[in-house]
């Protein structure tokens, strides 16, 4: 698996809200918490980075307010970008050498998406953030951290959540009865109508056999052992 060193790849898809520490913005010392976290397994996994937004905008809550939806997708793509270089800069002083690329070209701050380059990158041992989603408008970053994960040769995609620490039969918050799923199938996510990603992402992890882990942040390590591949949170498979 993985490039030519046999090691491990993951894609980790960040939310925006894990930016954020449930606040607009960016919270610094969250950040630093998970970069501390992703240094950890450096040189030992390959790790490439989808950043959400949602800590900024939302398309579709903005379009829902009167703005056109393209226009707000794009604040939106943008936000994740602030996030890419908060993420990059606390990985940077925990010792890890990134790069960020970016579906939208902004040569000052991101290097554009070159898929190959970044396989490269991650072969060198270099940690790649991958931000401004797709660059296009009605995408969310969930269906982005399947494309780039298919398109980088990742191995499983990783799902961190703030807030819940795998799939429930119902929403552990609101429901007693609710209990954890250690295993499920896409077919049964989806038809169960389980978003623990939008239903296109879905729908391209199941026809492409990708495996997804969605686990919770808050766990002392958590970060760390879904990326070493210790069994935690639920594993989702075709
Ligand atoms: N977005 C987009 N195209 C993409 C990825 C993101 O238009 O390929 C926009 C969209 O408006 C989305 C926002 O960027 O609401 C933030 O991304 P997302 O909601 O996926 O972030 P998360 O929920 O992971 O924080």
């Amino acid at each position: 698996t993985g490039g030519p060193a046999g090691r491990r790849r993951v894609l980790l898809k960040l939310s925006g809200e894990v930016f954020g520490g449930g606040k607009l913005g960016v919270d610094p010392e969250t950040v630093r918490g998970i970069a501390q976290q992703i240094a950890a397994t450096v040189g030992e996994v390959e790790v490439a980075i989808v950043v959400g937004g949602g800590n900024f905008f939302r398309g579709a809550e903005l379009s829902q307010s009167g703005m056109d939806r393209s226009r707000a997708d794009y604040m939106g793509m943008l936000g994740t970008v602030m996030n890419c270089l908060a993420l990059q800069d606390f990985l940077e002083q925990a010792g890890v050498e990134t790069r960020v690329q970016s579906a939208i070209t902004m040569g000052q701050v991101a290097e554009a998406y070159i898929p190959r380059r970044a396989i490269r990158h991650l072969e060198k041992g270099r940690v790649v953030i991958f931000g401004a989603g797709a660059g296009l408008p009605y995408f969310s970053t969930d269906t982005v951290a399947a494309q780039r994960a298919l398109e980088v040769h990742a191995d499983e995609v990783l799902m961190a959540k703030s807030g819940v620490d795998g799939v429930y039969t119902a929403d552990p918050h609101k429901d007693p009865t609710a209990e954890k799923l250690l295993e499920l199938s896409y077919d049964e996510a989806l038809r169960r109508d389980i978003r623990v990603m939008d239903q296109t992402a879905m729908t391209m992890c199941k026809d492409n056999n990708l495996t997804m882990v969605v686990f919770g942040m808050q766990g002392e390590g958590n970060v760390t052992r879904a990326i070493r591949g210790e069994k935690l949170g639920t594993l989702v498979t075709t």
